[in-house]
């Protein structure tokens, strides 16, 4: 069941009590033409979902939203918005949870946020051309408020086990906000250079030696930069900058 709401938003909202996916609920909307920006709010997704199809973990009290982008950009311009939503996200966590130190908040390239370390909320872009071939995406987020998943090989968290307990609407209406910002300092990638820096400072392992693992292959070196298409720059030992692409990698930070 959905419900529509307009309640000062940036961005009207669409509300549905229980979905699938918020993202596949987005770009179906997007297939059928839907023209005008909008956000897609469930309370419990059934079939929430990460890259490559992996499942995203979706119990009631924490927050899914997609927010869905008519012709945000030019097409080769899309996958920036990984982190033009990674800061506003961090934004968002910070301004509905003020008590949370800033440095122990850290974007974990492509795509995830952290908090002390630990996995807080994902974010997913889909997207590419809409019915009538024009651009088109979809931004989803989960963000851990209430719960968080035990049984993953690395450690999740959410702002509840930090001591910062905060309703999935409060942090979406700083999301809201933080999209709104960040999307006209993005300026359809007319504004990447900012974008980029801002993502660099709060971006673990920047400037430091990071290990990343591509399928069976693992490259080492210094996380050095990232480029207009999302890419990660390496600058393996042997002097050689290896361009790493968001496919199936992991990113390690020794401790
Ligand atoms: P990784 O971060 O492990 O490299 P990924 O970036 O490919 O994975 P995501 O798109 O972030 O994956 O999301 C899917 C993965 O996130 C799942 O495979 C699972 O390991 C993890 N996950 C699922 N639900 C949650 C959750 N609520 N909080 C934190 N992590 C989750």
């Amino acid at each position: 069941m959905a419900q529509y709401e307009f309640q000062g938003s940036t961005v009207p909202i669409i509300r549905f009590t229980e979905i699938g996916s918020t993202n596949a609920e987005g770009l179906a909307r997007l297939a059928r033409g839907e023209i005008m920006p909008v956000w897609l709010v469930a309370d419990i997704q059934t079939a929430g979902r990460g890259r490559r199809g992996r499942p995203w973990t979706s119990e009631l009290g924490n927050l899914f939203a997609t927010l869905v982008l008519p012709n945000p950009a030019p097409l080769a311009n899309l996958a920036q918005l990984c982190f033009v939503a990674g800061l506003a996200l961090r934004d968002a966590v910070l301004a509905a949870a003020p008590q949370l130190v800033s440095e122990t908040l850290k974007l974990k390239w492509p795509n995830d946020l952290l908090l002390n370390g630990g996995k807080l909320a994902g974010i997913l872009v889909e997207g590419g051309t809409d019915a009538n071939g024009r651009p088109a995406a979809v931004i989803g987020f989960g963000a851990n408020c209430l719960h968080h998943p035990e049984d993953l090989p690395y450690k999740a968290t959410s702002l509840e086990e930090a001591g910062a307990p905060t309703a999935p609407d409060r942090l979406l209406e700083a999301l809201d906000l933080a999209m709104a910002v960040r999307l006209n300092q993005w300026h359809a990638g007319a504004g990447f250079a900012g974008i980029r820096s801002d993502w660099m400072r709060h971006a673990l392992g920047m400037g430091d030696q990071v290990s990343v693992k591509i399928g069976e292959r693992e490259v080492v070196g210094r996380f050095e930069n990232i480029d207009a298409r999302g890419a990660m720059m390496l600058r393996r030992r042997d002097g050689i900058a290896e361009i790493i692409t968001a496919g199936d990698v992991s990113l390690r930070v020794p401790e």
